[in-house]
């Protein structure tokens, strides 16, 4: 899921200049999930901006704010609400933001700063496990991705800053390299050791990026 975190006060205050009337906006799906845009950070963001002496014109929690039919109804469904105010507030990722942007002509402020795709380890704590690069060699290295956990993010490692299982940008944390080669030894496989990985093509990477399911 998309992990996402609450911009300070002073930066949406900035954004928000001038602007007497909002309607908030919230995600029920990623943005619910680590409590950045959830129901109860709609409710305590409005009760912040009645404190900050705007008025909220309304609210609404889309099931996904990143599905666009689904935002453009929504808004619909809170016309009067929405054209009331000065501005959307909209406690999204950047793709739920840009939903509402697609659907309405008025004024759309994210409050939220996206932050990376992750996994929940337990409510509050998150970790990044993907960077999105297209091609993916998962399959060949047990399941963990060099790419997002290897602070160098080398297709080939490890490197020599390896020291007893931990990375030598952060002696903290594991050497994603070392927990492949210990996973792989465990599955009694060689996986990635096999062969040498040509530099990634970053040009599968397309931006921006387009995918349709062909019926
Ligand atoms: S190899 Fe690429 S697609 Fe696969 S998990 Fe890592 S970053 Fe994501
Ligand atoms: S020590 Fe391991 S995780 Fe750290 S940069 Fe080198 S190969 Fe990557």
């Amino acid at each position: 899921m998309i992990i996402s975190s609450r911009k300070k006060n002073e930066e949406l205050l900035q954004a928000l200049e001038g602007k007497g009337k909002v309607f908030l906006v919230g995600c029920g799906a990623c943005a619910t999930a680590c409590r950045s845009g959830g129901e109860e950070e709609v409710f305590a963001m409005q009760e912040w901006l009645q404190s900050t002496g705007r008025d909220v014109t309304g609210w609404v929690v889309i099931d996904e704010a990143c599905h666009i039919m689904r935002a453009g109804r929504d808004l619909r469904q809170h016309r009067a609400q929405v054209e009331e105010a000065d501005a959307l507030l909209v406690l999204a990722c950047g793709a739920g933001v840009q939903s509402m942007s697609s659907s309405t002509d008025q004024r759309v402020i994210g409050a939220l700063d996206s932050l990376f795709l992750g996994n929940i380890r337990r409510f509050g704590q998150y970790e990044e496990k993907c960077s999105l690069c297209g091609d993916c060699i998962l399959n060949e290295t047990a399941g963990i991705c060099p790419v997002t956990n290897c602070a160098k993010g080398l297709l080939n490692g490890p490197c020599g800053g390896l020291e007893e299982g931990r990375c030598e940008v952060d002696r903290e944390i594991d050497c994603a390299w070392h927990l492949i080669f210990e996973r792989l030894k465990r599955q009694k496989r060689p996986g990635v050791f096999a062969r040498t990985v040509p530099a990634k093509n970053w040009g599968k990477v397309r931006k921006p990026g387009r995918h349709k399911i062909k019926s």
